[in-house]
């Protein structure tokens, strides 16, 4: 991800700081290139404006322009401007909010094939590894009867339980029945992998709805796939409107994706990405650092 956007900013940098001294015309130009960079990565219009606006305001003062290096100023300045849009510096860095009482429900919800039944394995087995909790797994997939089976051996592979298949059971019912169990055998978290489909509907939108209203998940994720751009973006928008998020995963970061999705969602929705899932194996989940992105942008 993100690496014809760096391969252009580098272009446009390695410019910038073979000059001595820059003119505003100079800071003008390099800004209405990175303004193109930002665009066909796929940024959202408004936060490219939002970007560009607040670099403009940093970087036109005489400061800047008289400094010893401006050239360098300017790309701090606009890794700034990206760490904000990625939503924050060191606060920014969020992991998953463990802070509430055992069990602790964690709500999956996204579109069919964004990655949601992988990434509830892949956290799964980490909270196992790292966080030494006890989780259980259940999948509320009612639509798709390999969904339920998909996840079970995903919980096979991360060494983990899974609650065993009941058929006939609706999402809610399986849920509670989540839930109790997770009561009762005193687990620290239990991952309900809400069903997906291939757009968004209302049928889909009122499931997870209720399903959210009955188990009132602690974390709310919504897992969506990079390689979408904008439509991620949209998809995002809608869940957060709808059922109400209280993170992001953004899977397929391993592909070559253009990035600009990632730099939009804050804006876009207002919750945060938490995770970044980077590959098919279950250990690929990475946990999303806004400053560390910014880096990799920016090379
Ligand atoms: P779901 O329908 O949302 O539950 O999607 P799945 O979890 O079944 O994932 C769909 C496909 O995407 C599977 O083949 C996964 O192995 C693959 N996948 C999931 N996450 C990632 C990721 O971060 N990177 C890559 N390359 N593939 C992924």
């Amino acid at each position: 991800m993100f690496e014809a956007l760096g391969n252009r900013l580098q272009g446009v940098f390695d410019r910038l700081r073979g000059r001595g001294a820059l003119s505003e015309s100079d800071v003008s130009d390099a800004l209405r290139e990175v303004r193109v960079a930002l665009l066909e990565a796929d940024v959202a219009l408004p936060v490219v404006r939002d970007i560009i606006a607040k670099v403009r305001e940093r970087a036109v003062g005489q400061e800047v322009i008289r400094s010893i290096q401006p050239g360098q100023q300017v790309v701090k300045i606009v890794h700034d401007a990206l760490v904000e849009a990625l939503g924050g510096g060191d606060e920014g860095a969020r992991g998953l909010d463990l802070n509430a009482p055992s069990p602790i429900p964690i709500l999956m919800v996204g579109l069919q094939g964004s990655g949601k039944t992988t990434t509830s394995g892949k956290i799964a087995l980490r909270l196992k590894g790292r966080e030494r909790k006890k989780v259980l797994l259940a999948s509320l997939d009612v639509h798709r009867p390999a969904a339920q089976l998909q996840l079970a051996q995903l919980a096979e592979r991360a060494e983990v339980v899974s609650l065993p298949i009941v058929a006939g059971q609706s999402p809610l019912q399986i849920a509670e029945r989540a839930m109790d169990l997770g009561r009762r055998e005193l687990y620290d978290v239990v991952i309900l992998d809400t069903a997906g489909r291939l757009a968004i509907d209302d049928a889909l939108m009122d499931e997870v709805a209720a399903v959210k209203a009955a188990v009132k998940p602690h974390e709310t994720l919504l897992v969506v796939d990079a390689m979408t751009g904008q439509d991620s973006v949209n998809t995002a928008r809608a869940f957060n409107e709808r059922v109400g998020i209280t993170g992001i995963v953004m899977t397929r970061v391993d592909g070559d994706a253009r990035g600009g999705a990632a730099l939009s969602m804050r804006a876009v929705t207002g919750a945060p990405i938490k995770l970044l899932g980077a590959g098919e194996k279950l250990d690929a989940l990475e946990e999303f650092h806004p400053d560390r992105i910014a880096n990799r942008i920016l090379g």
